[in-house]
This record gives C-alpha cells, sequence and structure tokens, in this order.
C-alpha cells in the first residue's frame, strides 16, 4: 500500500510509485482476471432467496381476494392487496398507488412520451410544442439519463451532495418555463447512496416552478434496501407536495426488481388521483392490464409489509458483507494516498468512487486491459460527460465475495498507477 500521499511526494518518490504500482500492474495483467463491476444486478445466491415465487401461485390458486381470476384480462391498477403491501412500505394510500409489470423504468419512459405527445394534466400543450430542459442530479442513473436523451430533452446537471441534490441551484434553474422536470432517487441514491433530507425534499416539492406541469420523478427504486439496521425514513412526498399545493408534483416510483427477482418483478406507480387518472388514460391505449398471476404470485410470497422487510433482511446478510470489503480495500490500497474519495452508503446498490480528476476514464480503460469491467468512464453524468473525469460507480452485489476482492485490488491499483502518472506528468 501506498503510506504518503501522492500529491506530497518529490519526483524521484512519485518515480519510484509509478514504478511500484507499474509492476503491481504488470502482474494483475498476468492474472488473466474477466470480473465485472458495472451493472448492479442481484447475484445469484439474491435470487435464490425468491426462488419460491418459481411454485407460486400453484395449482388452482388464481384469484385475488376480490375474487378476480388473474388469469383473464383487466385490471389496470393491479391487484389491492398488492398495492396494500407496497402502500404501507411507501407510505402511499392505496388508491394512490399502481401496481403494473416487471419494469419501473418502463412507467417513466411512457410519463415522458405522454408528456411530449399530450402535455400532462397541468400542461396547456404538448410538451413536444417548445424545447424542454430536464433536470438531473449527477452523479445520478444512467438510465434515466438516457430517457431524456433520448427524447431530445436539454439535460442540465445539477450537483448532488450528500442529502440530496443543490436545491438552491434547482430553484433558479426552475424560474425558466421549458425546465419540465427533475430526476431524483431520494433514498439510497444510484450511484452516490446519498438519502434525501426532509428539509430538502419539502424544498422541492414546495418550490415555486415557472412551468405549472414540472415533474419529480421520484424514483424510490431502494426505498427498502438498508444495508444497516435502521432503514432511512421514506419522506411523504405526495402529502407534502398536496399541503405545499402542488399535488401533481411527484410522480412516485418503485419496483422489486431488486427484491424478488431483476426481470421478473412487480413494478409501481404512486401519485395524485388526477396523475393516476391521466396516466391510465393513455395506458389503457397499449395494455388491457398487467400480469396480475406474477402480482398474485408475489402477494403470496411476501404475505404482509414484514414478509418484505424480512426477506430484505436476507438480502443485508448477503449484500453488507461485499460493501464493507469494497469499503475496506479502498480504505487500505487508497486512504493514505488522498488520490481518491469515496462514498459510504448505507443501503442501495452502488458506491461512489471519485479518482484523482482527469484520471478516470483512465482508470477504467487500465482496468478493462486487466480484465476488470467498470462502468463505462462519465455514465453517471448527462450526455456520458462527466466535467471533471474522475467519477466511477462500483456496483458491488453481482460478483462473489472473492471476485469481488480481487476486482477491487485491482481497480486500487489501476487508480494509484493512473494517479502517479499524471502527478509525473505535471
Ligand atoms: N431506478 C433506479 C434508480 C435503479 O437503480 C434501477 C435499477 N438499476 C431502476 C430504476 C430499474 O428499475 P426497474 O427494474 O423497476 O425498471
Amino acid at each position: 500500500p501506498s503510506q504518503t500521499q501522492l500529491g506530497l511526494m518529490s519526483h524521484d518518490e512519485l518515480t519510484a510509485e509509478h514504478e511500484r504500482q507499474s509492476e503491481n500492474y504488470r502482474r494483475l495483467k498476468t492474472e488473466k482476471l474477466t470480473l465485472d463491476l458495472t451493472r448492479g444486478k442481484p447475484s445469484p445466491e439474491q435470487l435464490d432467496l425468491s426462488n419460491r415465487l418459481l411454485d407460486l401461485p400453484g395449482a388452482d390458486d388464481f384469484r385475488d381476494a376480490n375474487g378476480t381470476d388473474c388469469r383473464n384480462y383487466g385490471g389496470l391498477t393491479g391487484l389491492p392487496e398488492l398495492r396494500a403491501i407496497f402502500g404501507e412500505l411507501l407510505g402511499i394510500p392505496v388508491d394512490n398507488l399502481l401496481a403494473a409489470n416487471n419494469a419501473s423504468l418502463e412507467i417513466m419512459h411512457d410519463l415522458l412520451v405522454y408528456s411530449v405527445l399530450f402535455g400532462n394534466v397541468d400542461s396547456d400543450q404538448p410538451w413536444s410544442a417548445k424545447p424542454v430542459k430536464f433536470l438531473c442530479p449527477s452523479p445520478g442513473y444512467d438510465r434515466h439519463f438516457a430517457i431524456t436523451e433520448a427524447l431530445g430533452f436539454e439535460m442540465i446537471a445539477v450537483p448532488m451532495g450528500p442529502e440530496g441534490p443543490d436545491v438552491h441551484a434547482i430553484e433558479e434553474l426552475a424560474k425558466d418555463p421549458q425546465v419540465k422536470g427533475l430526476w431524483a432517487v431520494p433514498n439510497y441514491s444510484n450511484p452516490t447512496g446519498a438519502v434525501y433530507s426532509e428539509a430538502v425534499t419539502r424544498a422541492l416539492v414546495t418550490m415555486p416552478t415557472a412551468a405549472a406541469d414540472f415533474r419529480i420523478f421520484w424514483d424510490n427504486a431502494y426505498a427498502v434496501h438498508p444495508i444497516v439496521e435502521q432503514a432511512a425514513p421514506i419522506h411523504d412526498v405526495l402529502g407534502w407536495a398536496a399541503e405545499a399545493g402542488n399535488p401533481n408534483r411527484p410522480f412516485v416510483f418503485a419496483s422489486t426488481s431488486k427484491i424478488t427477482f431483476a426481470g421478473a418483478g412487480v413494478s409501481f406507480f404512486g401519485s395524485s388521483t388526477a396523475n393516476l387518472k391521466w396516466y391510465q388514460g393513455h395506458a389503457a391505449q397499449k395494455s388491457i392490464g398487467p400480469d396480475k398471476v406474477n402480482q398474485l404470485r408475489h402477494v403470496r410470497f411476501f404475505g404482509n409489509a414484514d414478509g418484505v422487510r424480512a426477506h430484505m433482511a436476507k438480502h443485508r446478510e448477503l449484500i453488507a458483507p461485499k460493501f464493507a470489503l469494497v469499503l475496506q480495500i479502498l480504505e487500505d490500497r487508497l486512504g493514505a494516498s488522498k488520490v481518491a474519495s469515496w462514498t459510504e452508503p448505507k443501503g442501495g446498490y452502488f458506491i461512489s468512487l471519485d479518482v484523482l480528476e482527469g484520471t478516470a476514464a483512465r482508470v477504467i480503460g487500465l482496468a478493462k486491459d486487466a480484465g476488470i469491467a467498470l462502468t463505462a468512464a462519465g455514465s453517471a453524468f448527462p450526455y456520458g460527460k462527466d466535467p471533471e473525469d474522475q467519477n466511477i460507480r462500483i456496483a458491488p452485489t453481482f460478483p462473489s465475495t472473492d471476485d469481488l476482492g480481487k476486482a477491487m485490488d485491482g481497480v486500487a491499483t489501476c487508480v494509484l498507477l493512473a494517479a502517479s502518472e499524471k502527478l509525473l506528468a505535471e
């Protein structure tokens, strides 16, 4: 390990450090690794926790509590029992929460497409009538930014802090009537693990916006995903928005993608009565109803909200040691050198690593050549452009502990090599 701050080293010390890390890197390459830290996927062991779903609802079990035959068409709102379970967890009244198919991302995409084509309940014209701008707390979730980029919106990066995005910057930007919305991952955000504070949340739902049809895409993908005993609070974003006189501002999302099966879970959409009516009016043109059998299977699997909490405790047991391992390796290998900093999330799926400015792309390239796949440089920023070229998103959940340790140790070598290279060149 490097015991000294790289930035304080003499030229000779730096040359020696560079030689050391080059040697470490040569050795790393001889290991011929093929490791992947790119996507936030559950590991096979996590997926196994939900294998009972594969046998549910079971022969002759196809009616929900109302007697609805789940095998048949219909039921755009989703099964009431499942909405009640997740309504309790998310703090949303059942009537304001829909249960849908496997991907919450699809609902976010649809909401934006409907807004572009038709406008929302507070629009006086479709969003397509004028150029749309959208606020993107960064670093953030690449797939959010991909949707707003594909629709041709101008994305404006807003700095992200430990308690949410810079509210003052957002308040200023929202004075522009072309600014129509904001991406938000309030609990254990992707990728920094930030948890929005009550003050930030209240400010976002209260602030004046020039656009009456401004929407917050409140994506609570990791609402019930702490890796510590005590979960962060889930703020009553819909209630607070209504109190502030902006009942239609938040669109709330969640899903069981990181609870049961990432590719075969259930998604949820919560919002005001007016927004849900508007959404369903358009959604009814694309589907006669969601996969209710899958929803019933999830009702049987969880039983109630405590069933979800107990299930998440099992995920935590599998995931928490992986986060701890990554943090330990970062501290052991990079702590003293002061060429990197990283977040220490209390939940979610990611750790955000900031390396020496101007070296993230180089680190990712070095890692790739050593068989360690990292998320592409800049991917947590709008248009894939990290202005400082310093951010790397680490996804610890999927690899085995053994692979994760090897991969992170390799990443640390690449960080030190790239940093000593850069400092030597200065
Ligand atoms: N939102 C966030 C913040 C995510 O990190 C992810 C998964 N990586 C998703 C949404 C995807 O959710 P779904 O599977 O429900 O589309």
